[in-house]
C-alpha cells in the first residue's frame, strides 16, 4: 500500500462493471481487443479500520489472464474475504484457484503478493515472478518490514528528528506492524525479473519495464501492440504512490565526503521513472487501484505534477527558514510545513501517523533538490544533516 489518496480524477473509470457475478466479486473485461484480460476487484480490510471513512479504497484490482499458463497479475491481501472473492470470480470465469500457473507481482507490497502462498496451498503449481530488486521483500516479508522500520531510526535521526519524537513515532509504527503481518506472508519466488524480460503466452506477451520509486523493484507490464500498460501502484486512478526511502548498506559510502550510508532515494527514482513515461501513446492503463485509466498521459502528468508542486513548496520552505537564520534540517522543515503553530509535545497521534510519510516526502524532496544541484547538504558535529541553497 502506501499511497496518498486523492479525489477521483478525470480520465479514470471504475465503471461499467461489465459482469457483476455477486456483490462479493466484480470482474470486468476492460480491453475489447484483449478479451483474455479480466480485471477483478478484491476487498481490503484496512478500509474498515480507517478512522476516516472513504479516505482509503475498499478494494484493489488484480488481473486474471486466460491462456497457458493461467496467469494472475498481483493477488490482493492475504485474508479470508480476499481469497473467497477471488475464488468466486475464478468460478464465474470457469477456473479454480488451483489452475493458476503463474503469478506476476508488480511489487513487494502485501496488497499485491498476499495470496500467493494461499494459492499454492490450494494446489496451484505456480511460478511466482517478481523483479529481482523486490524479491527479498517477498521472500523475507515481515523480517524485512521490521528491518526497514528499525532503519527508520538512524535515517530520521540523521535528518534531525529528536529522540523523544523518534520514540513516539517508532511506537506508533510498531502498532501498525501487527496489521501488516496478518495481511502478508513469506512467499517464495521462482523467477527474478529484470528490465526487458518477457511474460509470454502462445501468441502474445507482456514486456517488463523496471519503474523504481514506490519500491526499488516496482515493474510495469507493457503490451505495446494493444497500447496497454499494467501500472501497479506507480500510476493509479485515485491516488499517487509514496516513494520508499531506506538504507542499502550498513557501511558508509567511502566516496561521499559526508560519510553517508548509501540509500534508496525513492522520490528521485520515482521522478525519473515518471519522466520516462511522458509522451507515451498508451490507450489504457490498468492499475492496482482506481479501475481503468482511460487518459493515460494525463494521469502520468498529474502524478508528476503532484510531486513537482510539493518539491517546489519544500524548496520555498527551505528558503523561508534560511532567511530567518534557522539551521535547516528536514525535521525543522517538516514542522514548519506540516505542523504550523503546534508545539511538537502537543501533537496528537494523528500528526504522528502522518509524520512518517510527510518526513519521507521532505527527505525525498531534499534528495531531488540535491540531485538537481540546487542544494548543499552539510553534517553538523552531532551528525545531523543541514541544508541550504547553492
Ligand atoms: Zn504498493
Amino acid at each position: 500500500m502506501s499511497q496518498v489518496w486523492t479525489r477521483k480524477r478525470a480520465g479514470t473509470d471504475s465503471t461499467p462493471r461489465s459482469k457483476s457475478f455477486s456483490t462479493a466479486a466484480v470482474v470486468r473485461n476492460p480491453v475489447s481487443n484483449r478479451p483474455q484480460i479480466h480485471q477483478i476487484e478484491l476487498p481490503l480490510s484496512w478500509a474498515e479500520e480507517s478512522k476516516l471513512p472513504g479516505s482509503v479504497p475498499e478494494w484493489t484490482e488484480v488481473y486474471l489472464i486466460d491462456g497457458d499458463p493461467l496467469t494472475l497479475i498481483d493477488t490482493g491481501v492475504c485474508s479470508a474475504a480476499s481469497r473467497a472473492t477471488l475464488e468466486t470470480a475464478f468460478e464465474a470465469l470457469g477456473h479454480g484457484l488451483a489452475d493458476v500457473g503463474r503469478v506476476v507481482l508488480t511489487h513487494a507490497h502485501r496488497d499485491h503478493f498476499g495470496l500467493v502462498e494461499s494459492l499454492r496451498a490450494c494446489g496451484a503449481e505456480l511460478e511466482c515472478c517478481v523483479h529481482e530488486a523486490d524479491a527479498e521483500g517477498v521472500e523475507r516479508f515481515s523480517d524485512l518490514v521490521r528491518d526497514r522500520l528499525d532503519g527508520m531510526k538512524p535515517l530520521f535521526r540523521e535528518f534531525g528528528v529528536p529522540e523523544s519524537v523518534l520514540a513516539r513515532l517508532y511506537a506508533a509504527r510498531l502498532r501498525g506492524l501487527a496489521v501488516e503481518d496478518a495481511e502478508g506472508e513469506r512467499t517464495s519466488v521462482d523467477r527474478r525479473l529484470v528490465e526487458g524480460d518477457r511474460i509470454e503466452w502462445k501468441d502474445w506477451g507482456l514486456t517488463v519495464m523496471h519503474s523504481p520509486g514506490h519500491t526499488s523493484g516496482h515493474i510495469l507490464l507493457e503490451d505495446a501492440e494493444a497500447g496497454l500498460l499494467f501500472t501497479g501502484d506507480q500510476i493509479m486512478g485515485q491516488a499517487v504512490p509514496h516513494a520508499e526511502n531506506f538504507y542499502l548498506d550498513e557501511t558508509v559510502d567511502p566516496k561521499d565526503p559526508l560519510r553517508r550510508r548509501p540509500r534508496f532515494r525513492g522520490l528521485v527514482e520515482m521522478r525519473r521513472s515518471l519522466r520516462r513515461l511522458r509522451g507515451r501513446r498508451d490507450k489504457l492503463l490498468l492499475p492496482g487501484y482506481g479501475g481503468v485509466i482511460r487518459r493515460p498521459d494525463r494521469s502520468i502528468r498529474d502524478t508528476l505534477l503532484y510531486y513537482d508542486v510539493r518539491i517546489h513548496r519544500i524548496d520555498r520552505g527551505l528558503r523561508h527558514l534560511a532567511v530567518m537564520g534557522q539551521d535547516v534540517t528536514a525535521y525543522e522543515l517538516w514542522k514548519a510545513l506540516f505542523l504550523p503553530g503546534i508545539p511538537i509535545d502537543g501533537a496528537g497521534d494523528e500528526h504522528l501517523e502522518a509524520m512518517h510519510s510527510q518526513l519521507l516526502l521532505v527527505i525525498g524532496a531534499l534528495d531531488c533538490l540535491e540531485e538537481d544541484d540546487l542544494l548543499v547538504t552539510e553534517r553538523r558535529p552531532d551528525g545531523v544533516f543541514t541544508h541550504h541553497h547553492r
